[in-house]
Parts: structure tokens; sequence; C-alpha cells
């Protein structure tokens, strides 16, 4: 997947592109070469089901290309999305904890591709890079981060903030102005009934920040997307943002503790 030319610039000048994922990316080169044998490429189909929660966790994605949600059940028919997974992501890497079987479902919100692993075989090369392991467990704590304030947001925030939030994250997420998303999708992202959503997106597309017609919606307007949204998505964005600066810089990001978690639950129900 990657030659020897490629070590320079990881890629970038090479005959093969570097990896989409923006944490393998940030790897050593020497971590990306031991890696490369172990990852295979796999499309990533809209409303594929990556993993079922309570299966056993059969491989780790890195996400290069789409969208994945992190979904947890509620009830026998319904589940809530807790976390959304782009190219700064990964799915599956509970494992480096022990875990065996999958806590949440992880479902494919928009269409991509991933890098896959076995999880054997990561667990066969993880102890010849450190470096790795300290991005898995890295962006593990980002994930629960997210997760918290998903449920603050959801118990909150109105389903137009929400929606502007999540536009925004999907944006950034995927790279993309252009999402291949369905009213039905979004309306189970959010966890409401698909009129409520409706309803929102007509207020929003009113406002002018983009354009929708069946299955997909362009954003026109960023920033005014960013003065609808609640308050969740610039506390995200500062989150990714400490993590992103602490993978580039080889650091953890211990700095990020539950109890700022916490204070931004409470913040958020107060
Ligand atoms: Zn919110």
């Amino acid at each position: 997947m990657w030659t020897e030319e490629n070590q320079a610039g990881l890629g970038l000048r090479g005959e093969t592109a570097p990896p989409g994922n923006l944490l393998l990316r940030a790897l050593p080169w020497h971590d990306l070469k031991l890696l490369d044998r172990f990852l295979h490429s796999v499309p990533l189909t809209q409303r594929r089901v990556l993993q079922h929660a309570g299966f056993p966790i059969e491989y780790v994605y890195f996400i290069e290309e789409g969208l994945v949600s992190a979904l947890a059940k509620a009830d026998d028919c319904d589940a809530v999305e807790v976390g959304l997974i782009g190219r700064d992501g990964i799915v599956g890497n509970t494992v480096i904890l022990g875990a065996q079987t999958s806590t949440f479902c992880y479902f494919v919100q928009i269409g991509g591709s991933a890098l896959r692993i076995g999880v054997e075989d990561l667990n066969r090369v993880l102890p010849e890079l450190p470096r790795l392991r300290q991005a898995l467990q890295g962006y593990m704590h980002l994930s629960l981060v997210q997760s918290a304030q998903t449920a603050a947001c959801s118990l909150r925030h109105p389903c137009e903030q929400r929606l502007a939030s999540w536009l925004l994250m999907a944006r950034d997420r995927s790279d993309k102005d252009q999402l291949l998303i369905t009213q039905d999708l979004l309306a189970r992202s959010l966890g409401v009934r698909r009129p409520t959503v409706s309803e929102a997106l007509k207020s929003l597309q009113q406002r002018g920040v983009f354009v929708k017609d069946r299955g997909w919606i362009r954003i026109l307007d960023r920033a005014g997307l960013e003065r609808i949204a609640c308050r969740c998505y610039r506390t995200m964005c500062r989150y990714g943002d400490a993590w992103k600066r602490s993978t580039a810089g080889r650091k953890t990001i211990a700095a990020l503790s539950l109890i700022c978690t916490l204070f931004e639950i409470e913040a958020a129900v107060q």
C-alpha cells in the first residue's frame, strides 16, 4: 500500500495515496509499514452494520471516508446515536481494553471506505507499536467525552440546534459539504420522529444555510450553521482539537479528564 519512496512525505508524492484515516496518517512511517500488511480496504455501504451490539468484535476499522454512527439500544426496537465516527476515528478500539464484544451497534450513515485489521492481528502487532496504542487510547477517551456530551445535548437542546450541530459534525468528519443522508437516517441519529426532523430541516433551509433534495444535503453557509448550533458542537470541537494536537505531538490526552465531561453535562442541564 505504501512504498519506501513515500517515507519522507507519507505518500503524498508516491504512486499510492496516504491513508485517508487521520489517525493512521499521524503515525510514523515505520509504524505504518509494520501495520500495512495487516490492513485491508473494505467498502462501507450505506446502512451496513459493521458491528452488532453484544456480538464479538472481529475487526477494528480505521474509517477513511464516510460516516459511521455508534448506536445504543434504547428499547427492543429503537436505538439512539451516541457517537459519530468519520475519517478521524476508529470503530472497535475497545479491544485494547480487553473488550471481546461490542457495546454499541456501528451503523454506516454515509457510505465510504475503511481500512480493517483483524483483532488477533492487531493484538499481535500492538506491542511493537506503542504510538498506535496511545492513539487508540486517546481516541477512546474522546469517544467517551462525545457520548456524554451527546446525552446531555439530547436531554436539553431543541431539535433545530441539535440538527445544526449534527450537520457540522458530519461535515467536519467527512470533509464534504454535500452529505448523502436521508431524513429517515437523520431522524434516527437525532432520536426524534421523522416529522420533527422534517420541520427542523425546513426551518434551517429557509435560513439559507443549506439546500437539500431527496437523499442529500449541501451545506452553503457553514458560519450560519455554527451560529444556530448548540454549544455542544463547540465543546466537542474543543476536545477534538486537543486530541488532534496531542496525536500530532505524540502526547496522550491526559489533560482531558472525565471531570471535564461532567462539568459540561452539569453546565448543559442548568
Ligand atoms: Zn447540544
